[in-house]
C-alpha cells in the first residue's frame, strides 16, 4: 500500500476493529510507512459519519461547561509563555471548554466545528462566534488571520491533515503566530505495547497517527520552527490514564466490570507512569510551532 503522504510503499501493520465504540465488526487495515514513519488507515470508510453516533458529542449545561473549561487551564498557560494576547482559532472545539476559557484568558477566539448542536451551543450560549464546517481549509477564506490556531486532538481525524495545515498556516496564521497540535503519539509505551488494542488508535475515527518527527519534517519548509514539545503534560497523563481504564475494559464483556475499569485504569496506569514520564513515551504529545516573522 502506497503511502498517502511520501508514497512510499507501506506493509500492513495489524488489521483493527472498533474496538472503542463497537459501532460494527468491520476490519480496518493500518498501515505503517517506513520512510515518514506515518500509521494509515487504507481505505478510509466511505461515509465516516456512521462512527461518530450521536453520542459521541456530550450535551452539557454552560456551567458544566464552564466546570470543564478549568481542567485546560494548562493548555491556555502553555499558550501564554508564546503569546498572551490576539485572534485565536480553534478547529473541532466540540463543546469548547477550551474555547471558553481561552476567551476568558483574554483571547478574541473563533472556532471551526463540523457538528450543528455544538456550533449552535458554541454561538448561543457561550457566545463564541462558529463556523460550521468540517473542512477548515474552505471555512477559514475570507477571515481575518489569527495569532493562534489551535487543534487539540484533531488532526488524526482529517481526511488530510497536511493539506489543512498548510492552508491554515498559509491563508491564516500571521507572522510570529503559533500553531498548537496535540494527537496521540505512535511512539508512546502505550501504543508499543497495545498495538490495534490501543484505544488512542481509536479504529476507524483516527485516520493517521502522525509521529512528532514526521510533524516537525512536515512544517519546517513551511518557515514554522517547534518552540515546545511535551508528551508528560496534564493532556497526556489523562490520556495515559484513560488509554489504560479503556483497554482494559474493551477486553471484558461485563457492562458493571467494564465501568469498574474504565474507573481504575489509573490506579493500574500508576505502575507505568514513571516510564510514560520519559522522553517522548507519553500517549499523546502537544507541540507548538512559531510562524517565521517577516
Ligand atoms: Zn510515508
Amino acid at each position: 500500500m502506497e503511502c498517502p503522504y511520501c508514497r512510499t510503499n507501506s506493509s500492513l501493520l495489524f488489521i483493527a476493529q472498533d474496538y472503542n465504540r463497537k459501532l460494527s465488526n468491520t476490519p480496518f487495515s493500518y498501515y505503517s510507512c517506513p520512510g515518514c514513519h506515518l500509521i494509515f488507515l487504507s481505505p478510509i470508510p466511505k461515509d465516516l459519519s456512521l462512527y461518530y453516533p450521536s453520542t459521541y458529542y456530550q450535551n452539557p449545561s454552560i456551567e458544566e461547561i464552564e466546570k470543564c473549561s478549568k481542567h485546560e487551564l494548562f493548555k491556555i498557560r502553555m499558550i501564554q509563555k508564546f503569546c498572551t494576547k490576539g485572534r485565536l482559532l480553534e478547529i473541532g472545539p466540540s463543546m469548547g471548554a477550551f474555547a471558553l476559557l481561552a476567551k476568558k484568558e483574554g483571547f478574541e477566539v473563533e472556532v471551526v466545528e463540523m457538528d450543528g448542536n455544538c456550533c449552535k451551543f458554541l454561538r448561543e450560549d457561550l457566545k463564541i462566534p462558529a463556523i460550521q464546517s468540517n473542512n477548515a481549509s474552505q471555512a477559514i477564506q475570507g477571515q481575518k488571520p489569527y495569532d493562534i490556531i489551535a487543534l487539540w486532538q484533531v488532526i488524526e481525524h482529517l481526511i488530510d491533515p497536511w493539506e489543512t495545515l498548510k492552508t491554515l498556516i498559509e491563508d491564516a496564521l500571521l507572522p510570529g503566530g503559533l500553531l498548537v497540535l496535540a494527537s496521540p503519539n505512535p511512539d508512546s509505551l502505550q501504543f508499543k505495547l497495545c498495538k490495534k488494542r490501543w484505544p488512542h488508535l481509536d479504529a476507524p475515527r483516527h485516520l493517521f497517527l502522525l509521529p512528532i518527527n514526521h510533524l516537525i519534517a512536515f512544517l519546517t519548509p513551511l518557515k514554522m520552527t517547534l518552540v515546545l514539545k511535551t508528551t508528560t503534560d496534564k493532556g497526556a497523563i489523562g490520556w495515559n490514564r484513560f488509554g489504560w481504564g479503556k483497554y482494559l475494559s474493551n477486553c471484558v464483556q461485563n457492562p458493571l466490570l467494564k465501568k469498574l475499569l474504565d474507573r481504575t485504569g489509573g490506579l493500574f496506569a500508576r505502575g507505568f507512569s514513571f516510564m510514560e514520564k520519559r522522553k517522548d513515551l507519553g500517549s499523546s504529545y502537544t507541540l507548538i510551532f512559531k510562524k517565521e516573522s517577516y
